[in-house]
């Protein structure tokens, strides 16, 4: 089946119109219409070449939500008309001891990323920035009814990425948690941490977005481009969440941290980040890094968000808008994230 979709056609170019081929539906298959998709800054650093060479064209799309039209003989978990979702991985060996763990994102044989990546029949995977897209029914999630679709596509990808870590390092009553970054991840941090019953505050460049940041959840909020945020605030947080998309100077966030506080890095710059050991040392303070979350995490994230009313903020956009959207999101002008109406693909 070829459908439309939306691919950067090298390293670095705007994105253009074309079209890709779904493969037909297997046993285990779902073929998905898709309804909405968002714009993560993964797909912008993919396309740059920011992580390096990718197998061009790529068509981006790692937060998808649309209806299920087809399934496979042997699915039993999905029904045509559902309303499902689909993250950033379609496949993992499944056998391994992560994949037995429900950590498939580090299945020992590698995940099958949603774009730019190598299906198991050895075609490169094309993402969500499309009108249908056909995923093995175990990578395929359940979007809860209460959920609205175009806010529930973020929750794939930005919501599973803060989900995790938040309840990996026990956000919740008693835990200062900071979020640095109120971007697509760091908004939807600061909604679930909140709903986790955690203090939570928004460390972001400027106050531009305090308003919003308190509206959506935060106790504090304060500007990392004052020196005196790093002064007042030392010593306070049980875990720092860092969402941005580029290098900071994480020894000043370190410093920020309580006795055997922990600061998980999310954001994944293509820079490497400098580290003086000194500041982990001087507080038993431990740095680490998350990859999004399992499948069965990811539903239990989807169900937690539709118990607690937790959507993206988002700007809903025609795909032709979508290189216009890239510079936004570069330039931090997303407010909170951007999602491909997919209906204008067709
Ligand atoms: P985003 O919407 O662009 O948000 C990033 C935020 O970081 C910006 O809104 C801005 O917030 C802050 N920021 C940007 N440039 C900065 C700079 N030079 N210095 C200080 N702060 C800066 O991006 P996103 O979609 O949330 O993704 C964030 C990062 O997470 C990306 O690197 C992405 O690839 C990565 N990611 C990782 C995973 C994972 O599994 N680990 C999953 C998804 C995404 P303020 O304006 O508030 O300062
Ligand atoms: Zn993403």
């Amino acid at each position: 089946m070829r459908v439309n979709a939306y691919a950067a056609p090298a390293a670095g170019e705007p994105l253009a119109p074309t079209t890709v081929e779904r493969r037909d539906v297997g046993t285990n298959d779902v073929l998905i219409e898709i309804e909405y998709a968002g714009i993560c800054h993964s797909d912008i650093h993919t396309v740059n070449g920011d992580w390096g060479p990718q197998p061009f064209p790529v068509v981006p799309g790692h937060e998808i939500v649309g209806r299920v039209t087809e399934v496979g003989d042997g699915v039993t978990r999905h029904r045509v008309g559902d309303r499902v979702g689909v993250g950033c991985m379609v496949n993992s060996c499944g056998e391994c001891t992560n994949c037995r763990n429900g950590d498939e994102q580090y299945c020992r044989r590698g995940m099958t990323p949603t774009y730019a990546g190598t299906d198991r029949d050895g075609t490169t995977t094309q993402g969500g920035y499309s009108t249908h897209v056909v995923v093995d029914a175990d990578f395929v999630l359940s979007v809860p009814d209460g959920l609205d679709p175009a806010a529930a596509a973020p929750l794939l990808c930005a919501g599973i990425t803060t989900y995790s870590p938040l309840r990996r390092w026990g956000a919740g009553p008693g835990k200062k948690v900071a979020v640095v970054g109120l971007g697509g991840l760091g908004h939807l941090a600061v909604k679930i941490a909140h709903a986790l019953g955690a203090e939570v505050t928004v460390l972001s460049q400027s106050l531009k977005k305090q308003e919003d940041g308190l509206r959506l959840g935060a106790d504090h909020y304060h500007a990392t481009a004052d020196r005196e945020t790093f002064k007042q605030l030392a010593g306070r947080f049980d875990l720092i969440l860092n969402t941005v998309s580029a290098s900071i100077d994480l020894n000043a966030y370190l410093r920020l941290l309580a006795v055997d506080g922990t600061l998980v890095n999310v954001g994944a710059p293509a820079e490497p980040l400098s580290l003086h050991v000194m500041s982990l040392i001087g507080g038993r303070r431990s740095f680490a890094g998350s990859m999004i979350g399992g499948i069965a995490q990811t539903q239990e994230m989807l169900d937690f968000c539709a118990e607690h009313g937790i959507g993206a903020e988002i700007e809903v956009i025609p795909a032709e808008k979508i290189n216009q959207a890239y510079e936004r999101v570069l330039a931090s002008d997303v407010r909170y994230r951007f999602v491909i109406d997919a209906s204008t693909l067709r």
